[in-house]
């Protein structure tokens, strides 16, 4: 049991970790309630680059994966466990202008068109954060415990129940939001990773448009993450052979060096996506949503935790204040 608290934040992957850290951080007392511990979640399957990933344009959107950029790269600055800067190449299968979010990475350039490789149209170069999900959602955990937070395994039957713990909620339950949320939009976009052992690579590759597939390759600090998948309202949670095969033999063909890499695992997870984009809002007054960030939760983890953090204070305010009012006015 714990007593009342300021806030409780439903979900302990990247989403409900940053906000309930971000509300700490304002002076929140918070709790979190969790059915999966963080190495459970999909985050923990994330691969996990800054790249906004079939995100839209939109001023929010940008505002959220700035302000994530920002933070991750101080935090790889500081030499918080897991997380890391990328050197990124990106191969264009057509001539593209500048993105949308290039403006939020600090290097972005073109690369000279007689180093782009044949068969391509063109390249991108950038330097984005990166962060080893299982050590990196440990950390934000014991932080969030350091800090005082208390964290609950059990799994919500539904949102209001959490009212028992705290007056305002935060929903960061990912693809469970849909049915918790009753938000239609919601629907899984299904991802297959190979992990295979790092021969050396130091610099990331991405070629989106594959006619294949979506092809990456994302080296770590002991292995390297080959992409992958994204297959919109598919369920299966089991790993197809062929489906790993064809990543590895696409993945080589590119970067040769991957030749005979040993395979150390693969790993399938369904992002949590949302026609329309991420929810980040308020509800009635004490429900918070964060979720519905697909491909890019990554992304717009701490930006989105910094939006959740004002939301939520200032609704708790809100109802502090109401309840102040005598009942008959
Ligand atoms: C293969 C793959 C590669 C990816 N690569 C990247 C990448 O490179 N960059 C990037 O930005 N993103 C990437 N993503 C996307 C990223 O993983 C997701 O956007 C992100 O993990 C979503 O986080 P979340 O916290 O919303 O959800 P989740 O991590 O799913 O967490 C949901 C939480 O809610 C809890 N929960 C659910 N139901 C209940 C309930 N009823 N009661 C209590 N708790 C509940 C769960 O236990 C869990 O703790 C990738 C995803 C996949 C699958």
């Amino acid at each position: 049991m714990v007593g009342m608290v300021d806030v409780v934040v439903a979900g302990s992957g990247i989403c409900g970790l940053t906000s309930a850290l971000r509300l700490q951080r304002a002076g929140a007392s918070v709790a979190l309630v969790t059915a999966d511990p963080p190495e459970n979640t999909v985050s923990a399957v994330a691969a996990a680059v800054w790249y906004p990933t079939y995100t839209a344009a939109d001023p929010r959107v940008f505002d959220w994966a700035r302000r994530t950029f920002d933070e991750f790269a101080a935090q790889a600055a500081l030499g918080v466990p897991g997380v890391f800067m990328r050197s990124t190449r990106m191969l264009l299968r057509a001539p593209a202008p500048a993105p949308w979010w290039a403006a939020a990475v600090r290097d972005f350039r073109p690369a000279p068109a007689e180093q782009v490789p044949p068969g391509y149209a063109g390249e991108w170069r950038f330097t984005v954060p990166s962060a080893e999900m299982v050590p990196y959602l440990g950390w934000l955990s014991d932080r969030f415990v350091a800090g005082g937070g208390v964290v609950l395994r059990r799994r919500l039957p539904a949102l209001a129940e959490a009212r028992t713990i705290a007056p305002i909620v935060v929903n960061a339950t990912g693809l469970a939001a849909g049915a918790l949320a009753g938000d239609p939009a919601v629907h899984p976009a299904r991802g297959h990773i190979v992990l295979v052992a790092n021969p050396g690579l130091t610099v990331s590759i991405r070629d989106e448009d594959h006619p294949d597939g979506m092809l990456y390759v994302h080296p770590r600090s002991r292995d390297v993450v080959l992409g992958g998948t994204f297959e919109p309202d598919r369920y299966d949670p089991v790993p197809a052979e062929a489906t790993a095969r064809a990543i590895v033999e696409r993945c080589t063909r590119l970067v040769p060096d991957l030749r005979g890499a040993r395979m150390l695992g693969q790993l399938v997870g369904l992002r949590p996506a949302r026609h329309g984009g991420p929810r980040v809002g308020v509800e009635d007054g004490w429900l918070v949503h964060n979720y519905g960030h697909g491909g890019a939760g990554m992304t717009l983890s701490w930006g989105c935790a910094d939006e959740v953090a004002r939301l939520a204070l200032a609704a708790g305010a809100g109802g502090r204040r109401s309840s102040d009012r005598p009942a008959t006015s």
